[in-house]
């Protein structure tokens, strides 16, 4: 299986191939929201369920493989991310044991951060497209949640976390519409769920209407993206003028 050599195979019959995409660009991760490892480890191998991911990472950090990772695993769901609805079929899917309230184990992190070295490294995925479902399926997903540690996860060069540099700007929707779309977020869903997807991953302990921090960081997360991304204006698609979703 193509993946991880330090992973424990467990394979999954539920994937499929990659559709218009021959390898990875995207790694997305999630928590179980189950109580035990074995417990979702049954479920993403279960053909009862049309679920899966590429991994499973134990809470004392034993991580699994259940998909090969030129394989489309079924983790996403409806999602859409910079421009991609298909996110399945560009993405590798890392799930995380966790019940959705109990904080993340160092040596599930540790697990977490040398799989993801890896996987970044083999597939030259850039470091900013490493996401949550979160914020791919905004709205409906809010997994790995709001305690996940993004920031300990960008000082080991894995996802980005935003300098806060121009909080004098003030409050400016367009404006933080516009970065946090150029991120990928789906921003034509409207400010409140953006606002709050990009909390949940950024600034999770923040309430309240739009302000000049969130502004800040999300202008702040432009200087991590590549040049393309900030030059080329957004595509139809991505502008949501071409219905892009489908089977
Ligand atoms: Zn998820």
């Amino acid at each position: 299986m193509i993946g991880y050599s330090g992973a424990t195979s467990n394979p999954s019959n539920n994937h499929g191939a990659r559709r218009e995409c021959d390898s990875p660009d995207l790694v997305v991760l999630h928590y179980t929201a189950m109580e035990t490892d074995q417990e979702a480890l049954e479920r993403l191998c279960s053909s009862d369920h049309e679920v899966s991911a590429h991994y499973l990472i134990s809470a004392s950090g034993e991580i699994f493989q259940l998909v090969a990772e030129d394989r489309r695993a079924w983790h996403a769901g409806l999602s859409y991310w910079a421009g991609q609805r298909d996110v399945n079929s560009r993405s590798i899917g890392i799930e995380l044991d966790n019940n959705g309230s109990a904080p993340f184990p160092y040596p599930q992190s540790r697990a977490l951060v040398a799989l993801c070295q890896d996987i970044l490294q083999r597939w030259s995925i850039p470091t900013w497209r490493v996401v949550a479902h979160s914020d791919i399926a905004i709205g409906r997903k809010i997994d790995p949640g709001p305690i996940f540690d993004w920031y300990g996860l960008a000082k080991e060069n894995i996802g980005i976390w935003p300098a806060l540099g121009q909080v004098a700007l003030g409050t400016d929707e367009a404006q933080f519409l516009e970065d946090a779309a150029i991120y990928g977020y789906e921003t034509t869903l409207g400010l409140k769920l953006v606002l709050s997807a990009f909390r949940l991953h950024f600034r999770p302990m923040a309430q309240g209407p739009l302000d000049p921090i969130d502004c800040a960081l999300a202008h702040g997360l432009i200087d991590y993206l590549p040049l393309t991304r900030l030059t080329e204006p957004l595509n139809r698609r991505e502008r949501g003028e071409l219905d892009g979703r489908g089977p």
